[in-house]
């Protein structure tokens, strides 16, 4: 543990109690605090180590709901999408898509007038600013042993969602939020059928205490149910657990900036995305209603994913041994038992405990990284707060080029600040927007602060140390994989972190003993999340028990 000891919250009192600080309990809590309300959000493990950072990390539109006929959510879907690149232009990207769709297996219903319909109509909802440009390269990449019809679209990519966390959280305390990682939610406290507070226990030194709190909202993803059922609601199953893997393997030539959507081997929707210098493979899905802390990919996804991947792109060179890494997380979709998992709905449920017999208490159903902010919105709404619906964000078309020498700029002065090359403001400027002008300020007093973290990355001290003095960081893993998440680069390995951990240590004055424990514990944290190793042979990634 390398925090502080942490203010005492027993006793306290709160307006709203969030549980679980993944995208969509940020974003609520956020949403709360801004609207005056004393806000509490807790996660019983770090901010974002649940199924937001496992996520295949798209902002979309959600192009096969349209297939669905959800044609709400997808208008939905495509009004945050831009409304998050202009809002967070350095963490949410547009992205060019190819919808490469085999010509044998294609169903009669999708014809190519139906594709290019469906197509005008995702880029017009979405405002139609951007032009899409094709990209050739790729599309020579893919099997030429089997006919393809290709189109071209446009979508948008956070690549660090733990990264946009952070940022909220940020907000949400500025606004005067409280928010506690490494607090688990014992249980919600009812009197005559109102929530009145909650049990909460200190994760890092086991203490269990009360809080009082008007009101609850229940955000904790696949653990929803857990969650309901520790605090003795009487409400029937709300989650569906579907499971999802991606691997992870080295870029290919002609995949940079441009994504793939087309179909696997057994004709499920599968994403080949550009990704942190690499290439996310996904996705599965697999009914999983174990508990959550314990998810993991199996070896037949993993089979599954790589067989997909070189039926599609047979020539780019890769083998079973290049995977990387492979993770896997639990979509909490709506409990739909008899229904196809494809055509369960995306969209999220907000399910209020009064006809349960409790008042004062929602749970969040479902959900997506791109409709956070909306959820956010109707939650607030639901408790009682007047938050009126934004501007639409299509009115202000974006400066040509806006977003890149705003980049340039803020990059020029942080290097200048900092006294760092360039090319590592850019990273350091890319992750944290302007706030990095706080980064290079910090570092520009002391140069242990302006050393990489390792000697693979650009990434500096002073970005960790930021990150346990302002972004509730408290352990290595806390650091290396969510607030400045080098260790899911392309060659990070156990020197690399031993390395981190060392520099960390040294410019936040661990001692030796505390820099080996967070080595060690950051180790067994990443092993169980990414399972690096060797897949050469079809095998179960490795169980790593806790
Ligand atoms: C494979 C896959 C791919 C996906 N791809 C996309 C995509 O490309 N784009 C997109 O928009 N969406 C995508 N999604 C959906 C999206 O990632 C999730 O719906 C979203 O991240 C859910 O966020 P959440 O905050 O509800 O849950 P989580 O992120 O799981 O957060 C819940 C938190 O609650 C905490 N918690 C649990 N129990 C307790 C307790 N007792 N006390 C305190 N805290 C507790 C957990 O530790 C956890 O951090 C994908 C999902 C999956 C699984």
């Amino acid at each position: 543990m390398c925090t502080a000891e942490r203010a005492p919250l027993a006793g306290r009192h709160f307006d709203v109690l969030v549980i679980g600080g993944g995208v969509n309990g940020v974003a609520i809590a956020r949403e709360c605090a801004c609207r005056g309300k004393q806000t509490l959000v807790i996660d019983q493990h770090d901010f974002a180590s649940g199924t937001t950072s496992r996520s295949t990390r798209m902002i979309h539109g959600g192009l096969r709901y349209l297939e669905h006929l959800e044609i709400g959510l997808v208008r939905e879907s495509l009004r945050e999408r831009e409304r998050l690149l202009c809002q967070s232009p350095h963490l949410v990207r547009p992205m060019q898509f190819l919808l490469a769709l085999s010509n044998e297996h294609r169903p009669l219903m999708r014809s190519s007038l139906a594709i290019r319909t469906g197509l005008w109509l995702y880029h017009s909802w979405a405002g139609g600013q951007r032009q899409v440009t094709p990209n050739y390269e790729l599309e020579r990449q893919l099997d030429a042993g089997r006919s393809w019809s290709v189109f071209s679209y446009e979508d948008a990519q956070c690549e660090f969602p733990e990264r946009l966390i952070a940022e909220w959280l940020t907000e949400a305390v500025t606004a005067g939020a409280t928010a506690r990682n490494y607090t688990r939610l014992l249980q919600v406290l009812v009197r005559n059928g109102r929530v009145t507070g909650a049990r909460l226990r200190d994760m890092l030194t086991g203490k269990e205490f009360e809080i009082i709190a008007h009101q609850v909202v229940n955000a904790s993803g696949p653990w929803v149910d857990l969650v309901a059922k520790a605090s003795g609601l009487k409400s029937a199953q709300m989650i569906g657990g579907v499971r999802g893997a991606h691997i992870v393997l080295p870029q290919f030539h002609g995949i940079s900036g441009t994504g793939v959507y087309t179909e696997a081997v057994d004709g499920r929707p599968f994403f080949v995305i550009p990704w942190n210098g690499q290439v996310l493979a996904g996705t599965t899905e697999v009914a999983d209603s174990g508990n959550p802390d314990n998810t993991q990919p199996s070896a037949d996804e993993v089979e599954y994913l790589f067989k997909s991947f070189s039926s599609l792109f047979p020539h780019a060179g890769l083998s079973r041994a290049d995977i990387r890494y492979s993770f896997a997380g639990v979509r909490p979709l709506p409990y739909s038992p008899g229904k196809k998992m494809a055509s369960i709905t995306r969209r999220h449920i907000i399910h209020n405990h009064r006809e349960d017999g409790v008042s004062g208490m929602l749970s969040i159903i479902g959900g997506k990284l791109t409709t956070a902010m909306t959820l956010a919105r109707e939650v607030a709404r639901e408790l009682g707060i007047h938050v009126k619906e934004p501007a639409n964000i299509f009115a202000a078309p974006a400066p040509a080029n806006g977003v890149e020498s705003s980049f340039r700029h803020w990059a020029r002065l942080v290097a200048c600040k900092a006294g760092i090359p360039e090319s590592c403001a850019q990273a350091v400027a890319g992750w944290h927007g302007r706030h990095a002008l706080a980064i290079a300020q910090t570092a520009s007093f002391n140069p242990k602060l302006r050393l990489p973290l390792c000697e693979h990355t650009c990434h500096i001290v002073a970005e960790a140390a930021e990150a346990v003095r302002h972004e509730f960081a408290v352990t290595l893993a806390d650091i290396l994989l969510r607030r400045v998440p080098v260790a899911l680069g392309a060659c990070w390995s156990e020197p690399c972190s031993y390395q981190a951990a060392s520099r960390i240590g040294c410019a936040l004055g661990w001692n030796e003993s505390l820099i080996n424990t967070e080595f060690e514990r950051f180790e067994a944290e990443r092993e169980k999340f990414l399972h690096p190793g060797d897949y050469r042979v079809p095998h179960p990634p490795a169980v790593v028990n806790g």
